[in-house]
């Protein structure tokens, strides 16, 4: 059985004391509430990472990054490496995510060169793809999905794969309050989990996390994560209260 992970993505919200805060919280309640097995994430903004990594040091919450360089160290102003990520003891970062592709210019070969950092590095990866509400309109949703991942993170090896995690995000679902449907999010699931199988084999593509993003709340997360291809959530705004995080992770602890 495939462990479910809990993933919050902050975004750029939080100010270093708003950030210490809300983590404290989500650690305390994920103490005395959560009793099922379940993997849980946060992913602060860069500038609060090692101190929330520090308060969550005594707990099992991984913290990681919203995103990496596709450059290792050197010239590059402004931009944080993967291995700087390792030097502070994080192993885990977002990739691709859709605010990623839509406002800063990661096309499929950034992405994957990201990929590649990340994994020369020994951090995680977590994919993130979906379609636009015109994608879908036009019922290109499939083969975007699938060039998504052809082009930008297939390349890598058996063991690499079963290690990263893929978040479908639909991007008409991010942040508007709009949930894709538990058949609609199934569908595009169990749609990755073939595309997997078709270029890996069938085991890779039964151990590999595929988790769903976009508007889950504590009332919808429950359906969504009893769906058989579902692995558990990256969340947004949801993810930025205590209560409704630790609820997501409840209803997806098992
Ligand atoms: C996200 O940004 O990854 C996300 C899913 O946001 P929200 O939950 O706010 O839709």
């Amino acid at each position: 059985m495939r462990t479910k992970i809990i993933a919050g993505n902050w975004k750029m919200n939080t100010q270093l004391q708003t950030a210490k805060e809300l983590v404290t919280e989500i650690k305390g309640m994920v103490r005395d509430e959560v009793m099922g097995e379940v993997e849980i994430m946060v992913f602060p903004p860069f500038p609060f990472l090692t101190n929330v990594a520090a308060l969550l040091n005594d707990s099992n919450i991984k913290t990681g990054a919203q995103n990496i360089s596709q450059f290792n160290d050197g010239a590059y102003t402004g931009e944080v490496s993967a291995s700087m990520l390792t030097s502070i003891g994080l192993a885990v970062t977002l990739i691709g995510h859709s605010e990623r592709r839509q406002y800063f210019g990661d096309t499929h070969s950034v992405l994957q060169e990201k990929v590649n950092r990340a994994l020369e590095n020994h951090v995680q990866v977590i994919f993130c793809c979906g379609e636009t509400l015109e994608q879908r309109n036009a019922n290109a949703h499939f083969e975007i999905v699938k060039a998504q991942l052809m082009e930008s993170l297939f390349h890598i090896n058996e063991s690499q794969m079963v290690n990263t995690v893929i978040a479908y995000e639909p991007v008409w679902a991010i942040g508007t309050g709009v949930t894709a449907s538990s058949h609609q999010a199934q569908e595009m699931h169990a749609f990755i989990r073939k595309c997997l199988a078709d270029k890996y084999n069938a085991n890779v593509a039964d151990k590999v996390r595929i988790l769903y993003g976009g508007s889950v709340k504590p009332d919808n997360a429950k359906e969504l994560f009893a769906c058989a291809d579902i692995d558990g959530g990256l969340i947004g705004g949801a993810a930025l209260s205590s209560r409704s995080f630790t609820d997501i992770i409840k209803a997806g602890a098992q």
